[in-house]
């Protein structure tokens, strides 16, 4: 029997009970990175959470079909309808070829994706490769009379839709409220109205990315890339469509536009969002100089750290808190994941040492249901967590001899942990040894420089620092003691 996994669907405000379209089957679809810079935090989250939802309902012995796209072009530096494309635009800064600096990011997310552990999409595909698609839906929708064409540029007219269907149904904003935002912000005369959005855009002569099309040549509109290839893979309506909050307007409520006028039917049954990141309670911004990219975190080097933390540590941070809530970055608190997380690895490797009893003092099964219960409960990985340290502290009682499981406890314990903190919340111990190794090492070099340093035998000391220089790590000393990172 299948577990009854309740979502909360962004779309009816409250969570439902999941069922597929079609049993055994569910259709994903994720809005991947925009692949212009370095793999930041912003990242992280919605690649953690949807990794964890396909997870979990593999686990409950769904197939999922997990779509997560690469946005290669279309997507302009203000999010609108105007100014430059962001590809085109890192690639004029750098005199690159778009597709140059579209390869070096991708697999720079790529990296920075399986360090976090999180699985690869099923199907991982591009705006670019995918113009004919858009093409062809562009033309739908004008065919059905929800779009008209402007001097090359082809724009969704809102108020239109707006009469067969209801506009702002994700996002709660109706009309009027779309308009209060757009009126002073819009300096684009050729549109109908300034909510109507390029479904097509025509290129200027400098525009480097641009295809023909019946309307000329252009690019497509952002939002179109997700409608056409949600709908090339997935169906004209499947299962869960995912991303970050910031995703809700414009992006996914245009997504959901395009689909009706196309389709005439909802593009999604479940739309599920996860929350913000902020950096010391701030929003993440690279002009507060709080903006952090992953290998920042990785190698200790920024200014805000004060120190290197693991993939792994990063990954259970961002899993102790639900993925509905905000999360907050701060040393401290990334300190007192990666205790925690040392703990629950050092509980499961001590699992495998435990010796078997006669008698039971504790129900695994019970500690299993409750896990169950949390997953179950939108995903609720931060309370999974809390149980699962319940049963550290169990495993660590049997250790000291102060507690017993029998053999069919003992084996419960392991496959719970087996299941739900490596299979499910995907926190692999072997993906950190060599961090943690390089860790130990480090501390040991440094202890040993300090006592060098503490016996006035500063010739060593300075050779232990310039020699590590050399091999691109870089010793700090402070009131403290010493620190290291590497170099970048
Ligand atoms: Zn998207």
């Amino acid at each position: 029997m299948k577990e009854k996994i309740l979502i909360y669907n962004t779309l009816k405000r409250k969570k439902e009970v999941f069922t597929p379209i079609t049993k055994d089957y569910v259709g994903m679809y994720v809005c991947g990175p925009t692949v212009y810079g370095d793999p930041h935090l912003g990242h992280a989250r919605p690649a953690i959470t949807f990794d964890v939802v396909v997870r979990y309902l593999r686990h409950c012995k769904y197939t999922v079909r997990y779509v997560r796209n690469i946005t290669d072009a279309g997507h302009l530096v203000n999010d609108a309808d105007d100014g430059e494309d962001k590809i085109t635009q890192k690639a004029r800064l750098e005199q690159l070829e778009p597709m140059e600096v579209v390869q070096f990011y991708t697999l720079s997310y790529h990296r920075a994706m399986n360090l976090l552990n999180c699985e690869p999409p099923s199907i991982e595909p591009r705006a670019t490769g995918h113009i004919i698609e858009q093409i062809e839906m562009v033309k739908k929708i004008l065919s059905n009379g929800f779009a008209y064409e402007k001097n090359g540029s082809v724009y969704l007219d809102v108020n239109k839709y707006n009469e067969s269907y209801p506009y702002g149904i994700l996002s709660g904003r109706n009309i009027e409220d779309a308009l209060e935002g757009t009126r002073s912000l819009d300096r684009q005369s050729e549109k109908n109205s300034p909510i109507d959005f390029a479904i097509w855009k025509k290129a200027s002569e400098e525009h480097i990315m641009k295809w023909v099309s019946p309307w000329g040549e252009g690019f497509p509109g952002w939002h179109m890339e997700c409608s056409a290839m949600g709908e090339k893979y997935l169906g004209k309506t499947f299962d869960i469509h995912g991303g970050g909050m910031d995703l809700i307007f414009p992006h996914h409520e245009a997504e959901i536009a395009q689909s009706h006028a196309s389709n005439k039917c909802m593009p999604v049954n479940y739309w599920m969002h996860n929350n913000m990141i902020t950096v010391d309670g701030k929003k993440m911004g690279k002009s507060l100089g709080n903006f952090m990219n992953l290998e920042d975190f990785f190698s200790g080097n920024h200014e805000k750290l004060s120190k290197a933390y693991s993939p792994m540590t990063i990954r259970f941070f961002i899993l102790q808190a639900h993925y509905r809530s905000t999360l907050d970055f701060g040393n401290d608190a990334l300190q007192a994941a990666e205790k925690g997380m040392n703990k629950l690895m050092e509980a499961i490797s001590t699992l495998d040492k435990l010796e078997v009893s006669e008698i039971s003092s504790f129900e695994s099964s019970k500690l299993e249901k409750k896990c169950y219960s949390a997953m179950n409960d939108d995903f609720n990985t931060p309370i999974l967590i809390a149980h699962l340290f319940e049963g550290v502290k169990v495993i660590n009682s049997v250790k000291d001899g102060n507690a017993s499981l029998n053999s069919v406890d003992l084996a419960k314990m392991k496959s719970i942990f087996q299941n739900f903190a490596v299979k499910i919340l995907g926190l692999e111990i072997l993906k950190d040894n060599n961090n943690n190794l390089t860790n130990e090492v480090m501390d040991l070099i440094l202890h040993l420089r300090k006592n060098a340093k503490t016996n006035k035998d500063f010739n060593t000391a300075d050779i232990i620092r310039n020699e590590l220089e050399k091999k691109g790590i870089e010793i700090k000393d402070n009131r403290d003691g010493s620190s290291w990172s590497l170099k970048k």
